[in-house]
């Protein structure tokens, strides 16, 4: 298909012109110019928050980045945590929400997961960074002698690897354009050497970097007016590190009007039609269709010069978004977690991915999923399980350690024994595989070595190559991470659902079923039916149809792979049997 282009690429930036060549010849040279990656002139486009952080900034930068995909641009996107941790997998979900895992095992921002549902793309490592993953770079290549024996300094040498690595992903990517999400709020100390990156990229090619502010615009209760000034200063403040917005998103509760667009224009140095009307919707699958109301495709085409497809292909997305909106039937699901609570607030965004997959495999069957978060802790007291019979099924997501996981096995043995469709995801996989041998084995203090390594039956036990890793104290980004496959027996549920014989699928986790009981439970009536290549490693647990409709868990993380667009086979197999035992 030809493409229309918007605009050519800037006369400075190409190596023959119009006005040197011929139009015959002059085509042929565009063409190949335009296919030679190594000719490839990459875009960047940076997002960073103005005022307050919480207000969708991932889901901003993964609404930008789908409708430039859908204008035929090959797109990819960059999340920069400033945390120093080398990487997410160490931090709390509690505090920093889902640990999202790349395919090559990087564990990440859950922002990672919006870019790849969005963009139905796999990303990897080097689409992530953090302020600690960028200095221990910088101290590597220092201990190396890769500085020649100057001076390391935080300015220019931080940013610089940051850029380094944003350019990298371009390339690895080949995209036309990289969307680069700079976590955090302008002004705050700990983004400071991100900001001075996008300064010195925009420095070095002003026409292939633009900044993208997101703001937010409060409507205070006792004015009843939306009001710009946090925006105003917050413009100020990133122009006093010498970066200025080329367009504001304007986030708000309701739609910007033209008078506060005006204002913000005249404020803020962006023209009216870059100021993009950013209000709340009921899904954050609108906001891409919303930023086109505003045109704001055009608008990054023509800031860039990018050559792109005149119109916009959002059907699919459409379709989606529609049928999303037009289920007739609901499903109630319980996912019984253990890291909802902070204080009196409920922390659905640490199972984000869990609650997508379950959305995408319900829309696709016309379903209106009604998800509600149970704390594992309040099925202590075994009085309080009956309260699960009011749902059509139980998911339990993953986790580590102790809490709550006496609660997580008096769900589990409910739902088995009351044939309540069941779906384990790894810490709910190990668990069932737990709960079974104590109630189905009769081994009555059977355990699993992360809670109780002393334990007489450790069903659940470390992995061989983890021993040495726990025992020296090497806890970060040292777990079974990452993609590996799995073969699937045919005719179970898992092979029944996938329709393959072998899977990929990510990993998390460092205990797996213990080889040693294997035989007992599969004697017992528990099905392998998913296994490493080499047998070793349990990977799907299933029970067969004819004693319960659906009892199955996974050591893996299929949450991870679900997309909108094309949602995960076993969570669909999971809301079906669900829908299908509906009382
Ligand atoms: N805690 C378990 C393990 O490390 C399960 C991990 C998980 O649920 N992601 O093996």
């Amino acid at each position: 298909m030809a493409k229309k282009s918007l605009s050519l690429v800037k006369k400075s930036e190409t190596i023959l012109t119009k006005k040197t060549l011929p139009t015959k010849a002059n085509d042929q040279i565009n063409t190949r110019v335009k296919k030679s990656s190594q000719d490839k002139i990459t875009k960047y486009i940076f997002v960073v928050g103005g005022v307050m952080s919480g207000v969708g900034k991932g889901v901003a930068a993964s609404s930008i980045a789908k409708i430039l995909q859908a204008r035929g641009l090959k797109v990819t996107a960059i999340k920069i945590d400033p945390y120093v941790n080398v990487d997410a997998g160490t931090m709390n979900p509690t505090e920093h929400g889902e640990c999202f895992v790349l395919k090559d095992g990087l564990e990440t921002d859950q922002d990672m997961g919006n870019y790849e549902r969005f963009l139905d793309i796999d990303l990897l490592g080097t689409n992530y960074m953090t302020t600690g993953s960028v200095y221990q770079a910088v101290i590597a290549k220092e201990r190396n002698l890769g500085y020649g024996g100057r001076n390391v300094q935080v300015v220019p040498d931080i940013p610089a690897e940051a850029i380094r690595r944003i350019k990298k992903a371009g390339a690895e990517a080949s995209a036309d354009v990289v969307l680069i999400e700079v976590g955090g709020t302008v002004g705050e100390y700990e983004n400071i050497l991100f900001i001075e990156a996008i300064r010195m990229m925009k420095t070095e090619a002003p026409h292939n970097v633009v900044v993208v502010m997101l703001s937010y615009l409060p409507v205070p209760g006792h004015v009843g007016e939306m009001k710009t000034k946090p925006t105003q200063h917050a413009v100020r403040t990133l122009g006093a590190s010498g970066v200025f917005a080329d367009i504001i998103l304007a986030r708000a509760p309701v739609p910007l009007d033209n008078k506060r667009k005006d204002k913000i224009s005249r404020f803020c140095n962006v023209l009216p039609e870059n100021v993009i009307s950013a209000p709340d919707v009921s899904s954050i699958y609108d906001i891409p269709l919303n930023f086109e109301k505003d045109h704001l495709s055009d608008r990054l085409c023509n800031l860039l010069s990018l050559s792109c497809n005149q119109s916009s292909d959002l059907k699919s997305w459409k379709q989606f978004v529609s049928k999303s909106k037009n289920t007739k039937n609901t499903v109630r699901i319980a996912v019984v977690g253990k890291y909802f609570s902070s204080g009196d607030f409920v922390l659905a965004d640490v199972y984000i991915s869990v609650l997508e997959a379950i959305k995408y495999s319900s829309y696709k069957l016309g379903l209106k999923p009604e998800i509600v978060y149970l704390s594992a802790n309040d099925f202590l007291d075994k009085k309080s399980l009956k309260e699960l019979k009011q749902y059509d099924g139980v998911l339990l997501p993953g986790g580590f350690g102790k809490t709550g996981v006496e609660g997580m096995i008096n769900v589990i043995k409910y739902a088995r024994e009351n044939k309540i469709p069941y779906f384990g995801i790894c810490y709910g996989m190990q668990l069932a595989v737990l709960e079974f041998a104590r109630n189905v084995l009769n081994l009555k203090n059977a355990s699993t070595e992360e809670i109780d390594p002393m334990a007489k039956d450790l069903v659940i036990g470390v992995m061989a190559d983890q021993k040495t890793k726990i025992a020296s104290g090497d806890m970060g980004g040292s777990m079974r991470l990452g993609q590996y496959p799995t073969v699937i027996t045919k005719g179970s549920i898992a092979h029944k659902s996938y329709k393959q014989d072998t899977v990929l699928e990510r990993h998390r986790h460092r205990y797996e079923v213990n080889p040693s009981y294997v035989m007992e439970l599969e004697k017992a009536g528990m099905q392998f039916s998913g296994k490493s290549p080499d047998g070793r490693l349990m990977e799907i647990m299933e029970l067969p149809t004819t004693v319960h409709p659906f009892f199955l868990g996974i050591q893996f993380h299929p949450e991870l792979q679900a997309r909108p667009l094309t949602p995960h086979p076993l969570f669909t197999a999971f809301i079906k049997a669900s829908y299908e035992t509906k009382k």
